[in-house]
């Protein structure tokens, strides 16, 4: 890895900027620049490279789903989180409703947004305070704070999520305060970061929950690695499928551009790109990532081949 590498992934993701579209349905969110694309990498061994807007702020969105569910197994333990959403891919839109409205059936998995607000309401009694701190923490960048503007373009559309919440309720699947936790749902996901928060981040989940520089843990490793397999399976929507056999990487991406990426024991990823596929993710940036896992060989299946023995030579 090194900065003439992440130049070169960058001038191959570029052209594809122009082949998606910035996300609308949340209006503040229109207003990014979708040619814009940067890129960040964190080592565990603390080295950091980047190129491109890896310093541009930009919301977060559904990447706080990974923080909300490390957080709520963190707090809430293994039962508890999947009591209330299953462990599979959805192959479904991020705000689909589909099955959670048959009588027997949860939400497919805590990444996306039906999963995601039930799992929030487990954080309700930690508040916002808490989060945020945490999310400071868990990011390594004391500047993240709510983007207000894009908070409330968010809060004054989200029919969708509130329909989706009070399903929930009528499940029995959340039973305190919906508005509350729609709330807290939609403020977490208008925390403003950086590629280089997201590779922080990356970097810290890549080393089992401790954070490198200072030796502190602050993820269990089983909160990893449920955290991790969940990005794999289920992180990038309905295109999760094909992203895992592209690039390979638990990764999560969100709409307003970013996307984190983990090579399990080696580094994190952040990469910023708001041109978006029809599925919700960053066109351009899903192309950087294949790019440096194909060159680098960082798919984790990539790793047997690396190790395998080569063919005798006779
Ligand atoms: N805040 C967004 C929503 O709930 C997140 C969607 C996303 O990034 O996938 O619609």
């Amino acid at each position: 890895m090194d900065d003439v590498l992440l130049r070169q992934a960058l001038e191959f993701g570029k052209p594809y900027t122009g082949k998606g579209e910035v996300a609308s349905y949340i209006p503040e969110l229109s207003k990014a620049d979708g040619r814009e694309l940067g890129i960040c990498v964190r080592t565990i061994e603390g080295e950091e490279f980047h190129c491109g807007y890896w310093q541009r702020r930009f919301t977060i969105q559904s990447i706080s789903k990974v923080i909300n569910l490390s957080m709520a197994l963190e707090h809430h333990g293994f039962d508890a989180v999947f009591h209330k959403t299953k462990m599979e891919p959805s192959g479904a839109s991020f705000n689909s409703m589909s099955r959670i409205s048959d009588n027997e059936d949860i939400p497919f998995n805590p990444l996306i947004n039906s999963g995601a607000i039930a799992i929030v309401e487990l954080l309700l009694p930690l508040g916002l305070d808490y989060m945020l701190s945490a999310v400071r923490d868990l990011c390594g960048d004391k500047y993240i704070t709510i983007d207000e503007e894009v908070f409330q373009s968010e809060w004054s559309h989200s029919a969708r999520n509130r329909s989706l919440a009070y399903l929930l309720q009528s499940k029995g699947l959340m039973d305190g305060n919906v508005e509350d936790t729609l709330r807290l749902y939609t403020q977490l996901c208008s925390l403003s970061v950086t590629a280089e928060s997201l590779s922080n981040l990356g970097q810290l989940l890549a080393n089992g929950g401790v954070q490198p520089e200072t030796g502190r843990r602050l993820l269990k490793e089983e909160v990893v690695r449920t955290t991790l397999t969940m990005m794999l399976t289920c992180g990038m929507y309905d295109g999760s499928g094909e992203f895992a056999v592209r690039v390979g990487l638990p990764s999560k991406s969100g709409v307003g551009g970013g996307i984190l990426s983990v090579v399990p024991g080696e580094m994190g990823i952040g990469v910023y790109g708001p041109s978006l596929d029809r599925k919700g993710n960053s066109v351009a940036g899903q192309k950087v990532l294949e790019y440096i896992s194909r060159t680098e060989k960082l798919h984790i299946l990539d790793r047997y081949s690396r190790n395998s023995l080569s063919a005798p030579q006779n």
